[in-house]
C-alpha cells in the first residue's frame, strides 16, 4: 500500500554530491584536502537517517554527526558501523547510550563534562570527545574568551581524552556579516591558548610519569556547509556539511560545486473541479474566481510539511506548467489552479522537483514562504512515505 504523495531519494546522487565535496576538498588544498563529518541529524534533513548515513558510509564518510544519543541509536541500529559524533548537550541524556552505541560525544559546558566524566568513570571507560567552544553565536560551547579558567578541569578529567576542537558560525551564509571573520578570530586565539593548556599538561604529566605517555593533539573542525563555500582558511582538518549533501546550496550563496537535489516530492491529482466566475475556494475562501475556474485537488497538505503560506505564492507543477496554489493549503489537501490545462485524476503532480523541463527547489519555496530550505527539507511529514533509489 502507498499513498499518491510520495517523497523520492535518490541515494545515487547523494553518493555523487558526496563525492563532488570531497574533490572540491582536494582541489582547494592537495595534497592535504581536509576530511568530511557527514550531516545526518533530524533523519538525514528528513531525507531518511538509515538509508542516506548508510549510502554515505558506502561512498567513503568515515565520521557522520547527530543532533544526540537517541538518533546515534537509530544510525547504529541500522547498521552504521563508521564513527558518530553527536552534536547535542547532552547534560540531561541518557549517557549509557554513549558507551551502547559507541558514540563520540560534544562537551560544550562544563556540567555535561562532569555528566560524561562521571558515566564514564561507572562504567570503567575512557570516552574520546569532541570540545565545543562558543566563539560568538551564543548557544552551545565553552565562552572561547574563558577557557584558560574553565578547561584545566576538564583536561584533567581522568576518564575523558580530547579528540577534536571545534565551533560553529553563526552567519556564515551572510556575506555581509563581520561577525564570521570575527569568530575565525577568536577561534584562532583560542586554538593557541588549548595548545599551550596541552603544553603545560603534558610537562607536568612528563615530569610525574616518566614513560612520558604522549596525548595526541586534538584535531580541528568548524565549517558547516555555508562556511565550506565561503572561506577555504575554516576548513582545517575537516568540514561538517550537511544541506550540500543533499544538493542544496545554503541561500543566498551559490556554488560551483556540481550537486543534485536528491529529494524529489510528487503526487497525483485526486479530484478535479469546475469553479464558476464569484465563487470561492477553500477555508476561509481566501481565493474568488474571477473567472470560471478548474481547481485540481492534491492529497498533500499541512499535515506532511507544506507551509499554509504556500496558499496565493506557491506552484505544484502539472503537465509540465506551474499551477498556483489556491485557496489555502488544508491538513491533508491542497488546490491547485489548473485553469486552461487538460487535466484528470491520477495527473502528476510535481511538488519539488522537475517536470517537462522546468523545476521547482526548495531554496525557491523558502524564498516564496520566507524561510530556509532547512525548515521545509525537515518539516516534509513522516506520513509521506520516502522511496529510496
Ligand atoms: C547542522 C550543523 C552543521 C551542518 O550545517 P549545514 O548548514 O547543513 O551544512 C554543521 N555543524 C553543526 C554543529 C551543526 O549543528
Amino acid at each position: 500500500m502507498i499513498r499518491p504523495t510520495v517523497a523520492r531519494v535518490d541515494l545515487t546522487a547523494l553518493q555523487s554530491n558526496y563525492r563532488r565535496i570531497v574533490e572540491h576538498l582536494t582541489r582547494g588544498r592537495a595534497p592535504r584536502a581536509p576530511g568530511v563529518i557527514a550531516v545526518v541529524k533530524a533523519n538525514a534533513y528528513g531525507h531518511g537517517a538509515p538509508q542516506v548515513a548508510r549510502a554515505l558510509e558506502d561512498a567513503g564518510a568515515d565520521l557522520l554527526a547527530c543532533a544526540d544519543i537517541e538518533e546515534g541509536h537509530a544510525l547504529r541500529a541500522a547498521g552504521v558501523r563508521a564513527d558518530i559524533l553527536v552534536f547535542g548537550a547532552l547534560s540531561v541524556s541518557d549517557l549509557d547510550g554513549l558507551f551502547d552505541c559507541r558514540l563520540t560525544p560534544t562537551i560544550s559546558t562544563p556540567f555535561a563534562a562532569r555528566a560524561v566524566q562521571a558515566a564514564a568513570a561507572r562504567v570503567r571507560r575512557t570516552v574520546r570527545y569532541h570540545l565545543k567552544l562558543d566563539t560568538g553565536m551564543n548557544r552551545l560551547g565553552f565562552r572561547s574568551d574563558n577557557i584558560r579558567r574553565t578547561l584545566p578541569e576538564l583536561l584533567a578529567s581522568p576518564n575523558l581524552e580530547l579528540a577534536a576542537v571545534y565551533t560553529h558560525f553563526a552567519t556564515a551564509d551572510d556575506p555581509g556579516s563581520p561577525l564570521f571573520e570575527e569568530q575565525r578570530a577568536r577561534f584562532e586565539r583560542a586554538l593557541h591558548e588549548i595548545d599551550a593548556l596541552l603544553e603545560d599538561r603534558k610537562e607536568g604529566k612528563d615530569r610525574e610519569d616518566r614513560e612520558g605517555r604522549k596525548e595526541g593533539a586534538p584535531y580541528v573542525h568548524a565549517a558547516n556547509s555555508a562556511a565550506l563555500l565561503r572561506d577555504p582558511r575554516v576548513w582545517y582538518d575537516r568540514v561538517r556539511p550537511g544541506l550540500l549533501l543533499y544538493g542544496i546550496v545554503p541561500p543566498p550563496l551559490a556554488s560551483a560545486i556540481p550537486l543534485t537535489p536528491i529529494m524529489t516530492l510528487g503526487s497525483r491529482i485526486v479530484a478535479v473541479k469546475g469553479v464558476r466566475a464569484g465563487e470561492g475556494v477553500g477555508y476561509g475562501v481566501k481565493f474568488h474566481a474571477g473567472r470560471p475556474t478548474t481547481i485540481a485537488i492534491v492529497p498533500a497538505g499541512y499535515a506532511d510539511g507544506l507551509d499554509l503560506r504556500l496558499a496565493g505564492c506557491g506552484a505544484v507543477l502539472i503537465r509540465g506548467r506551474r499551477a498556483p496554489i489556491v485557496g489555502s493549503v488544508c491538513m491533508d489537501m491542497l488546490m491547485a489552479d489548473v485553469t486552461g490545462l487538460d487535466v484528470s485524476p491520477g495527473d502528476e503532480v510535481v511538488i519539488i522537483g522537475p517536470q517537462d523541463g522546468d523545476a521547482l527547489d526548495v531554496r525557491e519555496m523558502a524564498a516564496q514562504i520566507g524561510t530556509i530550505p532547512y525548515e521545509i527539507l525537515c518539516r516534509i511529514g513522516s506520513r509521506i512515505e520516502r522511496v529510496y533509489k
